[in-house]
């Protein structure tokens, strides 16, 4: 047995991080690292709240067992010492049948801790009678209490009645009478007891402590049950009233201490906030009381380490039936006389153990509120699903390395709000990649099919043209035939073109990039174009550096292209823009046109192969898809703005070029 540890641990599989075990752990001894509960030791008063209220049944109690197991084995005599609570646990048979599975089990002696709790309860009638009225007192045979005085008051430690347990006066009582090589298992329903029978005040009076949930396993391992057992009675020194101890206010009866709550010197209170604002009240001396009997649990019958889930009334109504029992069966044996253990020591002291962690100041707290969003007092919600009470507390506990912000439920809705927005932006941006990405799939394979067609036919189309023009030459002054063969001619060049085209558009896999001036290569366009005087073109440049890779012939093309088109959209003349801007990433292009515009059903389709609203012979249709495609191989994007409608402003279009000013050399697949 150790003391100033944790007997309880958490099964972190099993932990489903609902902060009920930090809301219900009067210490705040459990801390939420990464998303994971975790138990502080040195904190822990292993009050064992949270094991009782874990639904996930993710802390469990640290066994005993094997050690007991050993101590029964061994040569030793071994006394079981039963807490007086066994009623409420083990209610389904009589006291003495479960006295005889104890026996089964291996034990020497089988006593019950309520003569301890009468020998004790002695001690605080004798300690009360003798004080002056001017100290004060607060009950110590809860573990726990004691834990928690030591570690969050340590200034009350003297205020502590410096008298030993039930649990340790029965084993101080039974070493007199067995003597010192007695081996003494306690089993009861606390899980602190574990760690008060390591404490160095009393170290080695108790060798093992068992739970009654670990003795019910016991039974179980070694196929004990009750319709096999010898019945058998508890062995001396035996109890009187101390068999009322476990329920709260059985200290008081026990000790014929009347709690006198007109003069309020003797105040009783028991479970998990009752006794965190009692041991705080007596410490502030808001609490006017001499003798403060304060139990962590709604008495011990409420223990943590109980398996039966029976109420507390029920439970209470066990343990008094059982008492009356007792104390009325004429075949009983009487209790012991208390004044032959007069001498018996059962004194004891404690230790200080401060575990208390800075307060932050009004400006740590603030900045950590912050961090949640929490700015202003209608930001704090008090919601308690953190497990605090309120935010501020929350607060103190994240700067005490407690807490998590992330457990600030209103704020981890909020952040994951964001995230939904962000996830929703990328998913927007993933469809238009993903459109895109079609759209230079179904180019790719209209490539392949065509540069197929257009190899085939290119050759047959030479040979035709070939023989037109022989023919021409050789019956041109025939009349009927010169414009047959005219015709000839002209469909075959118009088919020739075509074919270019498609070659073209095929090709067009490779591009190789060079550092030009965007402007001075627009200029240079412009010169080489030839325009109809109603159509004005210039140049805009409004970048100093107009720097960019590019594949000069390439871009040429592109340009070309849409100045054709821009052509052919404005039949009466117009005004034709050729804009440079940019930043240090992106080169942008914008040639914009004051021609008819593109009806907005047909911006979808501008960019296909073979997508044309010209008269036959005068468009192929494939002048935007080969631009399409040159822009994707540099790595830019292209985009059109169009106003086709009249009544809705002037019409004309614009095409959106952006390149990246950086390039790499690149060929697609
Ligand atoms: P083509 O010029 O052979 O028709 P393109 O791929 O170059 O093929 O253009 C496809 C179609 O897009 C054109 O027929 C025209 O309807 C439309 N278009 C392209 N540019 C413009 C523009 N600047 N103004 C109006 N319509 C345009
Ligand atoms: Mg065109």
């Amino acid at each position: 047995m150790q003391a100033d540890t944790s007997y309880i641990r958490t099964i972190k599989d099993r932990c489903r991080l609902c902060y009920t075990c930090v809301r219900e752990c009067p210490a705040k001894a459990i801390r939420i690292v990464e998303g994971q509960a975790e138990i502080i030791p040195e904190r822990c008063i292993n009050c064992g709240n949270c094991v009782r209220v874990c639904s996930q049944n993710a802390k469990q109690v640290v066994s005993s067992i094997p050690q007991v197991e050993s101590l029964l084995d061994g040569s030793c005599r071994v006394a079981a010492c039963v807490a007086p609570s066994f009623p409420a646990e083990f209610s389904s048979y009589d006291y003495q049948i479960f006295v005889g599975m104890l026996r089964s089990l291996g034990f020497d002696i089988v006593h019950e801790v309520a003569f301890g709790a009468d020998l004790v309860a002695n001690q605080y009638y004798k300690l009360l009678a003798a004080s002056d009225g001017k100290k004060r007192y607060i009950s110590t045979p809860c573990p726990a209490i004691i834990s928690y005085v030591e570690k969050y008051f340590p200034e009350l430690v003297n205020s502590l009645a410096p008298i030993v347990s039930p649990m340790i006066a029965s084993a101080r009582a039974l070493r007199v009478l067995h003597g010192r090589e007695l081996k003494i298992v306690f089993i009861g329903p606390c899980i602190a007891k574990k760690c008060e029978a390591g404490g160095e005040q009393v170290i080695e009076e108790i060798n093992e402590v068992l739970t009654f949930a670990e003795l019910r396993t016991l039974f179980a391992q070694r196929r004990i049950t009750a319709d096999t057992i010898q019945p058998s009675d508890f062995d001396p020194p035996y109890a009187g009233l101390g068999t009322l101890f476990p329920i709260s206010r059985g200290l008081l009866q026990a000790a014929d201490i009347p709690e006198d709550l007109i003069s309020g010197s003797v105040v009783t209170t028991d479970g998990r906030s009752n006794f965190v604002e009692a041991v705080k009240e007596f410490a502030d001396g808001d609490l006017d009381a001499k003798f403060l009997e304060v139990l962590c649990c709604n008495g011990c019958i409420m223990g943590a380490g109980m398996t039966t889930t029976v109420p507390l009334f029920n439970r209470r109504g066990r343990v008094s039936a059982y008492a009356r029992r007792r104390l009325q069966d004429p075949a009983r044996k009487r209790p012991e006389d208390l004044s032959s253990w007069d001498t018996l020591n059962l004194s004891r002291s404690f230790v200080a153990n401060d575990q208390r962690l800075r307060v932050p100041f009004e400006e740590e707290i603030s900045q950590i509120m912050a961090r949640m969003g929490k700015f202003q007092l209608e930001d704090e919600l008090n919601c308690g699903a953190c497990g605090y009470d309120t935010c501020r507390e929350h607060a103190i506990a994240i700067f005490k390395g407690l807490a998590e912000s992330e457990m600030c439920l209103p704020y981890t809705i909020e952040q994951l709000r964001n995230t939904i927005n962000e996830l929703g932006q990328s998913n927007e941006q993933l469809r238009n990649t993903q459109a895109q990405l079609m759209q230079s799939e179904k180019l790719a394979s209209m490539g392949q099919l065509a540069a197929g067609i257009a190899h085939e036919v290119n050759n047959p189309l030479g040979v035709v043209l070939m023989y037109a023009h022989l023919l021409l030459e050789q019956h041109g002054n025939n009349p009927q035939l010169k414009n047959d063969l005219q015709m000839v001619v002209d469909q075959a060049d118009r088919c020739k073109k075509i074919v270019a085209g498609l070659l073209h558009f095929a090709r067009q896999n490779k591009v190789v990039l060079q550092r030009i001036d965007m402007s001075e290569l627009l200029d240079r366009v412009v010169k080489t174009t030839y325009l109809p005087p109603t159509i004005s073109i210039h140049v805009m440049r409004q970048v100093n550096d107009a720097a960019v890779d590019i594949d000069p012939d390439q871009m040429i093309q592109v340009f070309s292209n849409l100045i054709n088109n821009a052509q052919s959209a404005m039949p009466n003349g117009g005004r034709l823009t050729l804009g440079v801007a940019g930043d240090d990433a992106t080169l942008e292009v914008r040639i914009t046109d004051t021609g008819v515009g593109i009806p907005r059903e047909n911006l979808a389709k501008l960019f296909e192969p073979f997508f044309t609203t010209k008269q036959v012979g005068s468009g192929t249709g494939l002048g935007l898809a080969v631009t399409y495609g040159i822009i994707k191989m540099h790595r830019g994007d292209i985009r059109v703005e169009s106003n086709a409608d009249r009544d809705a402003g002037p019409t004309g279009t614009t095409f959106i070029i952006r390149l990246p000013r950086r390039g790499q050399n690149r060929e697609s697949a």
